[in-house]
């Protein structure tokens, strides 16, 4: 079994009277900044004026621009979105970086594609909470953690792995366990699990269901509940238990209905699928094909997101969750 590490695996505070910079406050930048605070390390906040400034601001942080934060501290965590990291990096970061600071992401993509490429003299580490931002905050403040990986990719200073825990338990995660991976293993697994799985797989299967259930002529607010609002009990049982838990929970016409049609649905063609899937993240089809579509203005990801937000199973579901009060987005859902 993978090692995993907790607490006592802790040994000494590196990060004893390092000034953290968080480069970003968003998903991820206001639950680090707001957990290590809260663990007593010296953390100062890095952005462009804007909507995130203010709100870091409202949070008690002192905030500066990215060089000037990047200037005053040892440990630069970069949590901006992955694909405008490169410009901001060569623009702001980089020449700002000392010898012996440690550079920090929370995801592999872009060292790992080589799309940022840090000097040698600097500790170069990822930890990467496996969950979205606002749960690393929330979990942390109810006494729980998101579960988080961490990898070297440069060791400059000889205690870059040391940092790397530290920083992990800084923000609550060794309460719930940190494995170790490297940059390759962490930027292709992401990737995977939230296209085939998480993301990807999960959207499309909802959708395939519930328009199944429509065509045939039931009701779309029924198929909504069925085959989209449902799944959170599922997948609840499934996190605390595994699939044998929520087996135990369901009837046994479910469990059977299980085992005889899900075969069924994601079928060995489907397993193919997820190979190309794979293969084409391991090979950087994805990765250049996503910074080209970035590049390009993002005509492609911008007509796609308009014909999703239009699809009726959005419309049914902001009609029947308008009566649910208690079903609230935890982020602001443009529409
Ligand atoms: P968000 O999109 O939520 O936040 C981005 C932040 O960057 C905002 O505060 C934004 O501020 C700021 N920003 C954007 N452009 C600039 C700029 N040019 N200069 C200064 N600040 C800027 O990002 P995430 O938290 O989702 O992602 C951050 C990193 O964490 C990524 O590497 C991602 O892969 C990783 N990650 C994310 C997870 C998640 O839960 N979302 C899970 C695990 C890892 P403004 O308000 O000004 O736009
Ligand atoms: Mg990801
Ligand atoms: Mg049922």
């Amino acid at each position: 079994m993978a090692k995993v590490y907790y607490k006592d695996a802790v040994k000494e505070n590196v990060l004893a009277g390092k000034k953290i910079a968080i480069i970003g406050y968003g998903s991820q930048g206001h639950a680090h900044a707001q957990n290590l605070r809260d663990n007593g390390f010296d953390v100062e906040i890095g952005l462009r004026l804007g909507k995130s400034w203010d709100q870091a601001q409202a949070d008690g942080f002192t905030v500066k621009s990215v060089s000037e934060a990047t200037k005053t501290a040892d440990v630069i965590m970069i949590l901006l979105p992955d694909e405008r990291q490169p410009e901001v990096y060569e623009g702001e970061v980089e020449p700002y970086l000392e010898a012996g600071n440690a550079l920090v992401f929370a995801h592999g993509f872009n060292v790992h594609f080589k799309q940022i490429t840090p000097p040698q003299d600097v500790d170069v580490f990822l930890v990467a909470p496996k969950g979205p931002g606002h749960l690393v905050r929330r979990t942390f403040t109810e006494g729980a953690a998101v579960p988080a990986l961490f990898a070297v990719h440069q060791d400059a200073t000889g205690t870059a792995r040391e940092k790397a825990l530290s920083y992990a338990d800084g923000i609550g995660s060794t309460r719930a366990g940190v494995l170790e991976t490297t940059f390759q293993e962490e930027t292709e697994t992401d990737l995977f699990g939230e296209q085939a799985v998480l993301c990807g797989g999960a959207t499309a299967l909802v959708k395939a269901g519930f328009e199944t259930l429509v065509e045939a002529g039931y009701q779309p607010e029924l198929a909504y509940f069925e085959c989209l609002h449902e799944l959170k009990l599922i997948v609840d049982l499934m996190y605390e238990g595994g699939l044998e838990n929520m087996r135990y929970s369901v009837s046994d016409t479910a469990q059977w209905g299980d085992f005889v049609s899900g075969p069924r649905i994601v079928t060995d063609e489907t397993k193919q699928a997820m190979k190309k899937v794979l293969a084409e993240i391991q090979d950087g089809t994805f990765a250049q094909g996503w910074i080209a579509e970035h590049k390009a203005g993002r005509p492609v990801y911008n007509a796609i997101n308009e014909t999703e937000n239009n699809h009726q199973i959005e419309k049914v579901g902001r009609e029947l969750r308008a009566m649910m009060p208690f079903v609230k987005p935890r982020v602001k859902v443009e529409v």
